[in-house]
């Protein structure tokens, strides 16, 4: 190792970060492809938006006293001067995007998806990453109640469809911009009450914004807040008739769930109806997603004024409850010897690549007998052998792995046996 290369010790990955590798990477495609499915079956649109944006849009839309704003966040000045953080959700990407590009205007229904990474600097432990996945749903301008139960109905479907069923639905409303003042007036007064048994973090946030003492993760701190008052007590009108339409619907689409009076989730820009689908095996860490409406965050932004409701899933916690497993690959292996005979395995390779079969050739210069054990070894469906006999003739030979049968003929023929097995056997 050269005195300027970097040590082993500096050679893995970033701190809370992982690796998805080959065999695992097969179960997030499946699981990907079932989420595009079902989500589009619902009328979802994916939207793709950038991993980084200006600072400002998640001190503006996930909020400025949230722990993901005041702790969590990467940020950095790039180059030019511009504060840029990686996100750290997704919701106010969509909402940016929206406003940026007048999706509204479209006409289309304001039903988008993504997933893919989000990044924040939180104590890394089992379920918690400070890179990981999120599978995220909103829908835009869509006011009715129905629409919660919608897509709370929709996230467990989601869960079924994936053989999830250890998860508990909880839910809960937030109340709005008319009635979240007292109930903040009436917790502020409670904290204070007991502000020499709150963490430091807590007694900042009874100043700030006492909401958020329900997020702490100190044991003394939930203690506390189990006794707080409770926002139900505290709904406007609009509020409760919301949520019990809400639960109303709920009640229709069949889901199970719980009412929640403590669940206020982590970010600012929540209103009337939240949600969460908790792990009922999990750990510390046992909510696999959670969402909300947010009706103001469009308007605060600056933008239309159009409502929003969502969800995130985490696709690690989600991964983790998951037992499928990869489907077994059926490919061809193609065995060479001798120069002439190589450069016709290549071209065999890329003919059977272009039949749609996976064909996979190494040029280690090994032994047939070598090659043959390493097809055996991988676990080939079909080895393909291409010697400078059978290059000279144009006929090779297919061995079919699992039947030990080897059959003769050219590529188009043992092209066909490969696709159509059944009917080759019939005399096709
Ligand atoms: P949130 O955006 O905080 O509402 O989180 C939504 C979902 O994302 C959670 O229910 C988790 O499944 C997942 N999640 C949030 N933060 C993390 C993290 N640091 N590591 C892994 N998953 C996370």
């Amino acid at each position: 190792m050269s005195p300027d290369s970097p040590s082993k010790k500096e050679l893995i990955a970033v701190k809370g970060t992982h690796d998805i590798l080959p065999g695992e990477v097969e179960i997030w495609q499946k699981v990907e492809a079932e989420v595009k499915r079902l989500v589009e079956a619902y009328g979802y649109r994916e939207l793709r938006a950038p991993i980084i944006e200006p600072t400002e849009l998640f001190e503006k839309g996930t909020g400025e006293t949230t722990d993901i704003v005041t702790k969590e966040m990467y940020t950095f000045i790039d180059k030019s001067g511009r504060s840029i953080t990686l996100r750290p959700e997704y919701t106010p990407s969509v909402a940016r995007a929206i406003v940026e590009h007048r999706l509204d205007l479209l006409g289309t229904p304001m039903r988008y998806y993504t997933i893919g990474p989000m990044f924040r600097y939180d104590k890394p432990q089992k379920g918690r990453y400070r890179q990981f996945h999120q599978v995220d749903i909103e829908v835009f301008a869509e006011k009715d109640p129905a629409i919660d139960a919608e897509i709370v109905e929709m996230a467990d479907s989601l869960l079924r469809s994936l053989g999830v069923t250890e998860t508990e639905t909880r839910v809960n409303s937030v109340g709005c911009k008319a009635c979240r003042p007292d109930f903040s007036r009436a917790l502020r007064e409670r904290a204070e009450a007991v502000r020499d048994k709150l963490c430091e973090d807590c007694r900042r946030k009874i100043e700030t914004n006492p909401l958020r003492i329900f997020d702490c993760k100190v044991a003394g701190c939930r203690e506390q807040a189990r006794a707080f008052p409770k926002i139900t007590g505290y709904l406007c009108g609009e509020c409760r008739d919301h949520f019990a339409a809400f639960r109303r619907f709920l009640d229709l689409s069949g889901v199970g769930y719980k009412v929640d009076e403590n669940l206020v989730r982590g970010l600012d820009y929540y209103t009337k109806t939240t949600f969460e689908v908790i792990n009922l095996s999990g750990g510390q860490q046992n909510a696999v997603l959670g969402g909300g409406r947010y009706d103001d965050m469009m308007k605060d932004f600056g933008g239309p004024d159009i409502c929003g409701i969502g969800f995130a899933m985490g696709m690690e916690r989600l991964m983790a409850m998951i037992t499928l497993k990869p489907e077994p690959r059926r490919f061809l292996y193609v065995v060479h010897a001798g120069e002439a005979a190589k450069a016709k395995a290549v071209e065999l390779a890329r003919f059977f690549r272009r039949g749609g079969v996976e064909t996979l050739i190494e040029f280690g210069g090994r032994s047939f007998k070598n090659q043959f054990g390493r097809a055996n070894k991988l676990g080939s469906s079909w080895v393909l052998i291409v010697g400078e006999d059978e290059a000279a003739k144009g006929i090779y030979q297919l061995k079919d792995m699992a039947a030990g049968t080897q059959t003769g003929g050219t590529p188009d023929e043992l092209l066909r046996r490969i696709l159509r097995p059944s009917c080759e056997s019939a005399g096709d």
